[in-house]
């Protein structure tokens, strides 16, 4: 078993139910989150996430990184039937700085919290992240968190954090905020 662990986290609710199943593993001084999520628009919306991403680790006492990284044009560039291909550039960015992250600051292991979803590409995920684990010479830790999204889920309403009813990027954001965000993106407003 590898003893320090950085798990990368998506948001808040994602990160419940995996910090209760890893922390008897690693033990919580063992576990850093990373929150490195360029795909978070608006601004707004990045900010948010980043500080209920902070609360749930404060919930924990596990220590929690965090980048400003804050891009748009990658996602901008995807047409809105680009799902696939998108999701993939989006897992692959985030990841590659995780996996990067944690074998340049001495962890054992890495891990995200996209494998808690329900709606992520699942299987695309494990590839990549044990691709990845090859490529910098570290472990990756495989859990199957879906076993446990509602309750992580009921587990972020229970300490109040804010859970968001989509993705994340400008393609997933509800009808009204999408047009916003593609038209200021294209200069129109
Ligand atoms: S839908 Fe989600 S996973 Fe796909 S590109 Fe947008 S934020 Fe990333």
């Amino acid at each position: 078993m590898a003893n320090k662990l950085l798990l990368h986290i998506c948001c808040g609710p994602c990160s419940m139910y995996p910090l209760a199943q890893l922390i008897p593993q690693f033990e919580a001084e063992n576990i850093t989150g990373l929150y490195h999520n360029p795909n978070i628009h608006p601004i707004e919306e990045f900010v948010r996430r980043k500080e209920n991403a902070q609360l749930a680790c404060d919930h924990y006492g596990i220590a929690l990184v965090t980048t400003e990284d804050f891009l748009q044009d990658k996602w901008a560039k995807y047409g809105p039937e680009e799902n696939k291909l998108r999701c993939r550039m989006c897992y692959d960015l985030r990841l590659e700085y995780a996996a990067k992250y944690a074998k340049e600051n001495g962890y054992d292991a890495f891990t995200t919290t996209l494998l808690v979803s329900l709606w992520q590409d699942h299987d695309y995920i494990i590839q990549k992240c044990q691709q990845l684990a090859q490529k910098y010479g570290i472990t990756f830790h495989y859990e199957d968190f879906r076993l446990g999204y509602r309750q992580g889920q009921q587990m972020a309403k229970d300490i109040g954090l804010y859970r968001q009813r989509f993705c994340g990027c400008m393609w997933s954001a509800p009808d009204e905020l999408r047009e916003k965000l593609l038209a200021n993106y294209n200069g129109k407003v």
